[in-house]
């Protein structure tokens, strides 16, 4: 059975260039890059080409970016190595409610430790409050962290506006961009981002591999302990061939955006409009025109989204749901939740991402499917 992907914020296939790029690292090129000797100094300057393609992409200085395991890890050394560095100024942070758990649960676990945060609530399509914003910052705030676009509906934030409003009250601003990061344009220096998350297998690299951008000038505790590498900012011996392969993934992203965000609007609006006109009772999650290029996000109403992706398995399509199901009982997503959808219309959701390996045939063929299930299903109700 061919399998058809629509899953693309989950994680996206490694690209051909990407992998061959990294794969001498793996073989001949096996240095450590801080040996001296001809090969660890080969795998030394491979990083730092590296370093300069991931710059690149988001318009920021090479030192500037601290290379990661992943996004998860890009936003726990942000957000809790700069609550660290700056406590003594202020123990308040600023987040909302529908980051990635990347963030809230860093957030939960300062909490542990003394430290304040506000959660900021979002509007039915996903997007924070600018007013809410300026209302809860308080002499004592020291980060505010917004996701620059949301992994389940795709909404992105007035990115420029909250940076805007941070500056005037000096606080440091970052900004989990695991989801934005080479689908949309970002340039930390025009949108006036201090600290940015990014994650490489979002992006056509492997999984286990993320960058951090951090502003010169901003202070943050090192998250783990050991070695002097990475300008002694996050230690370990470095994943160079996959350092490598997230490099290349940057460059391609780069030179590639313009094409790659029309090809996957096209895509993402071809299902919408399909989905729309041919099937009753659905709602569109998300922010119609402020959204990723690739992200759809449907409740179907009657319709458990877990059946959805069950039915859709059965054919070889690949999808997600908005609902996690831990241990049997069926959670509603935190993001569907707080953009005012009941239980039941949270767990009827389904979220079909598309990417470059995506045809418009592939997309047609789970139009068709998808509405024959959906028939189906409210029929034998
Ligand atoms: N932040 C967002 C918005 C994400 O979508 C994800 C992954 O799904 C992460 C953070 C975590 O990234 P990683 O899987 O590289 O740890």
């Amino acid at each position: 059975m061919d399998i058809r992907y629509f899953d693309n914020a989950a994680t996206t296939k490694v690209k051909s260039e990407v992998l061959e790029e990294m794969l001498p690292y793996l073989k001949e090129e096996y240095g450590n890059a801080s040996s001296l000797y001809s090969i660890g100094r080969k795998a030394k300057r491979a990083i730092e080409k590296a370093r300069r393609q991931v710059a690149e992409l988001i318009n920021c200085n090479p030192e500037e970016i601290y290379f990661t395991s992943c996004g998860t890890e890009s936003d726990n050394t942000a957000i809790k190595g700069i609550a660290k560095a700056y406590r003594k100024k202020g123990k308040h942070i600023i987040t909302s409610k529908i980051e990635h758990p990347a963030i809230l649960h860093t957030c939960q676990s300062l909490e542990k430790q003394g430290y304040r945060v506000t959660y900021l609530s979002v509007d039915e399509n996903g997007k924070i409050n600018l007013d809410e914003l300026r209302r809860v910052i308080s002499m004592d705030t020291i980060l505010i962290s917004i996701m620059t676009a949301n992994n389940e509906i795709g909404t992105i934030q007035p990115i420029e506006e909250i940076s805007k409003i941070t500056k005037m009250y000096n606080i440091i601003f970052h900004t989990d961009a695991v989801q934005a990061c080479g689908n949309i344009p970002i340039d930390v220096q025009k949108m006036g981002i201090d600290s940015l998350s990014l994650s490489g297998h979002k992006i056509n690299a492997p999984k286990g591999i993320g960058a951090l951008y951090i502003k010169k000038g901003i202070e943050f505790e090192k998250f783990i302990d050991g070695g002097h590498q990475e300008n002694d900012k996050r230690a370990g011996t470095e994943n160079v061939a996959e350092i490598v392969a997230l490099g290349k993934a940057c460059e391609i992203a780069k030179n590639n955006l313009e094409n790659h965000m029309k090809y996957l609007q096209e895509l993402r609006d071809y299902f919408i409009k399909q989905i729309e006109e041919n099937v009753q009772d659905v709602k569109l999650n998300g922010d119609r025109e402020k959204r990723l290029p690739g992200n759809t996000n449907f409740s179907f109403k009657g319709i458990k989204g877990e059946t959805l992706l069950l039915k859709l398995d059965e054919i070889g399509i690949c999808a997600s749901t908005g609902s996690a199901c831990s241990s049997g009982v069926e959670a509603p997503s935190h993001v569907l939740t707080a953009i005012g959808l009941s239980s039941e219309l949270a767990n009827s959701s389904l979220r079909v991402t598309f990417g470059e390996e995506n045809t418009k045939e592939d997309a047609s063929y789970l139009i068709k499917n998808l509405i024959e299930i959906v028939e189906n299903l409210r029929k034998n109700k």
